[in-house]
């Protein structure tokens, strides 16, 4: 329910608003920002608990996990089960138990003030708790030709895009296990599968290891980094160098895939939360960051495991520290309202 009152938006920077000068504010228990495999499980768990917790989605539905062809070591799913069916799961499981999914991205956060303020392109809210589970985002390679071509031959998700590239040779690069999971996806269609990685031993965990070098369709370059990303209208190649002898060549290729790790999504909160060097969210064991009320789960605080199942643990961890949270405030508000 939307309750109106006036807000200083010189807290959150320009905006229509400031033409008004007052907007409408709509007032939470719990705001739930994300919607990957932490979020959603989050949103399940408040539901559950009765807070009707609001699920901000942001760009789309599940996250990092939903760009995963298969998940294989999901529990609960002996035959596997596809990233983006599972978080349809959990969305309707969450909804059942009237959590709000709502398609609108978050443009900034104040934590300076409570409740705190969460402003989307649309709406501002304020939340007495949030739960952050903005994952992370693919890391791109930096090298000239990348930007050009995202989307039209340059893609960070082989489930979204490998069916493009029927009996085509396509450049994976990365040596950790998305890239060989991914790489191995991309076999149904393509030709030709090749593996770049810029060290001479993978990353990526023993099984994918043995399955990828047993795939007749995957080859691997060794000790190699991607220079540039060639050709004019599409895709045709890539200048590759040697790191071992610096020596240049161009593999010819119709599509590259870029799995070279991940960058946690925290722009939002910089200057307001504590986040370590690489910019991940600090949590305690408890899913609690330096702020009281706001709390993180999933990959945007764990670069250690970055696993569905830990995320989705996370995230019901975190919805029952933040209903702990705000029982004991209503408490403490209920006693200072008594001593009146
Ligand atoms: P990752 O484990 O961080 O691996 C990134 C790979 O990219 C590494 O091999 C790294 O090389 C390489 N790399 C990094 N920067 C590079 C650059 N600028 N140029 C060239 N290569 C570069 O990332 P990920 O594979 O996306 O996996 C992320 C997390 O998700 C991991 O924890 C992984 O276990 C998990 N995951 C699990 C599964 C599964 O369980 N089935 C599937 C997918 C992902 P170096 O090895 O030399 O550092």
């Amino acid at each position: 329910m939307g309750i109106s009152f006036s807000l200083d938006m010189s807290r959150l920077g320009k905006g229509a608003e400031e033409e008004s000068g007052r907007e409408e504010i709509i007032e939470k228990e719990i705001i739930i920002i994300g919607a990957g495999p932490a979020g959603l499980t989050a949103g399940l768990y408040a539901g559950r608990a009765q807070l009707k917790p609001l699920v901000l989605v942001g760009h789309s539905l599940g996250g990092q996990a939903s760009t995963t062809s298969e998940m294989e070591n999901y529990p609960g799913f002996p035959e596997g089960i596809g990233g983006m069916a599972l978080a349809e799961q959990i969305a309707a499981q969450a909804t059942r138990f009237d959590a709000d999914i709502e398609y609108d991205e978050v443009t900034a956060v104040d934590l300076s003030v409570y409740p705190y303020i969460v402003k989307t392109y649309g709406t501002t809210y304020h939340a007495k708790a949030l739960i952050i589970c903005t994952g992370t985002s693919s890391r791109k390679l930096g090298v000239p030709g990348e930007n050009k071509f995202v989307g039209k031959g340059v893609s960070f998700c082989a489930t979204c895009d490998g069916f493009f590239y029927r009996d085509k040779t396509v450049v994976v690069v990365g040596g950790g296990d998305s890239a060989l999971d991914e790489g191995m996806y991309l076999t149904r269609f393509a030709k030709e599968v090749i593996i770049v990685h810029r060290r001479d031993q993978l990353r990526a965990s023993a099984i994918l290891q043995r399955r990828a070098e047993a795939n007749p369709k995957i080859r691997f370059v060794w000790n190699t980094v991607i220079e540039e990303v060639l050709g004019e209208n599409a895709v045709t190649g890539v200048r590759v160098r040697n790191v071992k002898t610096n020596e240049e060549s161009v593999i010819p290729t119709d599509g590259v895939f870029v799995y070279v790790g991940l960058t946690p999504n925290t722009q939002l909160f910089k200057g307001q939360l504590e986040l370590t060097a690489d910019g991940y969210i600090v949590t305690d064991k408890r899913q609690r960051t330096n702020v009281p009320g706001v709390f993180a789960a999933g990959d945007v605080q764990d670069p250690w495991f970055r696993q569905v199942v830990v995320a989705a643990g996370a995230g019901a961890a975190a919805a029952i520290e933040a209903e702990r949270y705000l029982a004991e405030k209503a408490y403490e508000e209920a006693e200072r309202k008594n001593k009146v």
